[in-house]
């Protein structure tokens, strides 16, 4: 099974992406996550978007589907997998049709929090990225870039929108009744 999870910073979306994944023994696959790594190794991939990840800004295009790419081209993801990050934009949607070819993404679940809640969350979160000001960009940048997948994905029928509100444990019961 090949799931794609979207939704706003603070959604909820890594947290859920892993238990579902974990759930259903296929591997989660976080881009955000990949590039943590690369920050904290100090790796020059991890020194190159550090700044813009730290301002809530998304990293190149060309330089994230390579890296997703590579990540495909692993064993692991023969049985299926979850997306959690990725795509971000529609120039990396298409760039995910390519990749996926013939075997394409069964399901996207659409992760929907208020406004409110994800300002929340993230606060609470705490993460180097979550500060006031970086959060507010992160999601005039969802607004403006990723929210316009929900269209590209809803005109195949692939959206699954579950609500994201309330206690995680029943969160992850709807994501996977959803997936039934
Ligand atoms: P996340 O953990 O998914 O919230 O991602 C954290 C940060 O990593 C984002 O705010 C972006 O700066 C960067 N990032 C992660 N995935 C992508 C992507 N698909 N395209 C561009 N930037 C990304």
């Amino acid at each position: 099974m090949k799931l794609l999870f979207i939704g706003p910073p603070g959604s909820g979306k890594g947290t859920q992406a892993a238990r579902v994944a974990d759930r259903l023994g296929i591997p989660h696959i976080s881009t955000g996550e990949m590039f943590r790594q690369h920050v904290s190794k100090g790796t020059g991939l991890g020194r190159h978007v550090q700044a813009l990840m730290e301002s809530g800004e998304y990293v190149p295009d060309e330089i994230t589907t390579r890296m997703l790419e590579q990540r495909l081209t692993e064993a692991d993801v023969a049985p299926g997998f979850i997306l959690d990050g990725f795509p971000r934009t529609t120039a990396q949607a298409e760039q995910l049709d390519e990749m996926l070819g013939s075997a394409p993404l069964d399901r996207v679940i659409s992760l929907e929090v208020s406004n409110d809640d994800l300002m929340g969350r993230m606060l609470a979160r705490g993460r180097a990225d979550d500060t006031r000001g970086t959060i507010r960009r992160r999601l005039e940048v969802y607004q403006s870039q990723t929210a316009p997948l929900l269209e590209f994905y809803a005109s195949r029928d692939l959206i699954e929108p579950v609500d994201g509100s309330g206690p995680i444990d029943q969160i992850t019961e709807r994501i996977m009744a959803a997936l039934r």
